[in-house]
């Protein structure tokens, strides 16, 4: 099948082609309204790169057909047999990917308020590419479906109950296309089926997550409501006190927008030792650094409570998984994480697995660790393309 991914951001457009699972291509479009944007192919090992302005989405999406064309890669559109879409937020609305109508394309944009800064993007490239060609299958596969196998007593916050019914106040739970994918591979891997494991799946990206899964499914997720609650992150804040905003708001002269931006951009591993790079953090800590070592130090001391409480919540882990930029590739961090955990949950590291460097699945677990240890690299583009094969 030739399925074209789209991922639309708001000042960005991400398209990767498959045809019968296998990448073909990728672009990556960016600053796109800006004065100066950029837009790059990868394809067969090269990338060719232009600079140039690009006004808007629709522009963006013609540059990424023209490239596709002048490259041979997909001479016409119309030869697609369908057009998977990532949506951040599916709302209490999704519980799996859905065929583009214009009804669903009216349901996206209810649940705009519960993701300002992605679901409008998303639905840009909807529109678009709806509006110019509807008789190709177009599918949304959406973030927060994978974890609406959550129960109530783990997604609904301590608060009044009619804030849920009347607000949709609730943990949605983010990264959930990366933590599915991580879940097929892992049953892959370990020649398993999916419906058959309990995993604790982490992914440690700019944004990071940790997910509890039982026989396969998601029943808790360090993500809540927005992609701000959970585990300390690149710039974002993760789980704080919330009488700080109030506290902010009234004794130290901030608006809430300006509150929401510093949670957002200026907290996390940035907020207190200034790099959000965990590369950067990772080598000023070892030059010495005493705020990046202890940015550092945060870190890890949050996963691992998240690993604790999720590790008490399934009873019985059959590994815990690491993915994401910081997770496939950092070593230190893995090592840090699963340190001094013989005892509690009895899962051991193996150092010299974990340090060699890999770009494909594998175990870096020890022969006498009870739970297996695995560092998966994450596809959410071919994830999405297998949750389209589903209903196309
Ligand atoms: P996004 O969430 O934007 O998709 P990625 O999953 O690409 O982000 O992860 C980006 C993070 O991965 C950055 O913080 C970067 O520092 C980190 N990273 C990438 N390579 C390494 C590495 N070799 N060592 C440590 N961190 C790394």
């Amino acid at each position: 099948m030739k399925i074209l991914v789209l991922n639309a951001g708001s000042s960005s457009l991400k398209c990767q082609y498959f045809v019968d699972r296998i990448s073909i291509a990728t672009l990556l479009i960016e600053c796109i309204g800006e004065k100066h944007g950029h837009s790059k192919l990868l394809y067969q090992g090269e990338t060719i790169s232009k600079d140039h302005h690009i006004p808007d989405h629709e522009d963006a999406l013609k540059e990424a057909f023209t490239l596709l064309d002048q490259y041979h890669i997909l001479p016409s559109v119309n030869t697609l047999d369908a057009i998977g879409h990532r949506v951040v937020h599916g709302g209490n609305l999704f519980h799996q990917p859905i065929h583009i109508t214009p009804k669903i394309i009216e349901d996206i944009r209810s649940l705009i308020p519960l993701a300002p800064l992605h679901n409008p993007a998303n639905l840009k490239g909807i529109e678009i590419l709806y509006a110019h060609y509807p008789y190709i299958p177009q599918v949304a596969v959406f973030d927060t479906a994978f974890h609406q196998s959550m129960p109530a007593h783990a997604y609904l916050y301590p608060l009044p109950y009619s804030w849920y019914e009347k607000f949709d106040i609730r943990r949605y739970g983010f990264h959930g296309i990366s933590h599915s994918f991580i879940t097929r591979e892992a049953a892959r891997v370990m020649g398993r089926e999916s419906a058959s494991l309990n995993l604790i799946t982490l992914h440690l990206g700019n944004g990071a997550s940790a997910t509890a899964i039982r026989s396969g499914r998601s029943i808790d997720t360090s993500m809540g409501m927005t992609p701000l609650e959970g585990l300390m992150m690149g710039t974002r804040c993760g789980d704080i006190d919330p009488a700080i905003i109030p506290y902010l708001s009234e004794h130290c002269g901030m608006d809430i927008s300006t509150i929401e931006t510093l949670l957002n951009k200026k907290s996390g591993l940035k907020g207190i030792c200034g790099h959000n790079d965990m590369r950067e953090v990772i080598k000023k800590a070892d030059d010495g650094d005493a705020l990046s070592l202890l940015a550092l130090q945060m870190y890890i001391y949050r996963i691992r409570k998240y690993i604790g409480a999720y590790a008490v919540v399934l009873g019985q882990v059959d590994a815990l998984v690491f993915t994401g930029g910081i997770g496939e590739n950092a070593a230190r961090v893995r090592e840090m994480v699963c340190e001094g955990l013989e005892q509690s949950i009895r899962l051991k590291i193996d150092r010299s697995k974990n340090e060699k460097p890999s770009t494909v699945a594998r175990s870096i677990g020890h022969s006498k660790s009870h739970i297996q240890i695995w560092v998966i690299p994450t596809n959410e583009e071919l994830e999405i393309v297998m949750q389209l094969e589903n209903i196309v």
